[in-house]
């Protein structure tokens, strides 16, 4: 897999030092996803406060595609309203089914642009969306 090489190195460093990684003890809720075809595993807790995206922690081994996005998704979504944090995940599900077709809107998904090219690559695709599906999985139940 090729990726642009500014891109692949935003991606090593998510995955060489992941934003929010190792669970916190607060949490409304706790998921686990996996996705079998690569062997990622993430587990997620979000705290929500009120409609406001208070914490999101996660933990998981697979791929550095997997990781890096992981890390990149609660770095964007921590603060944000769930409103504001499923329009950036709607963003980022689009980019991932562009078939490389789409740069992607940098002031919205700000380091998740750097996957732009994973979208090129269906195998991958799955591995990029694992923290993203665990979040929108977690806060659709704590919204519920
Ligand atoms: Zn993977």
């Amino acid at each position: 897999m090729e990726l642009d090489s500014l891109y692949q190195e935003v991606i090593l460093d998510h995955y060489k030092s992941p934003k929010h990684k190792g669970l916190s003890e607060q949490k409304d809720i706790q998921v686990h996803h996996n996705n079998p075809s690569c062997g990622d595993e993430v587990t997620l807790n979000l705290l929500m406060s009120g409609q406001i995206v208070k914490e999101i922690s996660w933990d998981g081994i697979g791929c550095s595609i997997s990781m890096a996005s992981a890390s990149v998704m609660s770095e964007l979504l921590i603060g944000k309203s769930y409103q504001e944090a499923i329009k950036i995940l709607d963003a980022f599900v689009e980019l991932m089914q562009s078939k490389g077709q789409s740069v992607g809107d940098e002031n919205l998904l700000e380091d998740g642009v750097a996957f732009a090219g994973v979208s090129k690559f269906p195998a991958r695709i799955k591995c990029a969306l694992l923290g993203w599906m665990a979040f929108k999985d977690a806060s659709a139940q704590v919204m519920a």
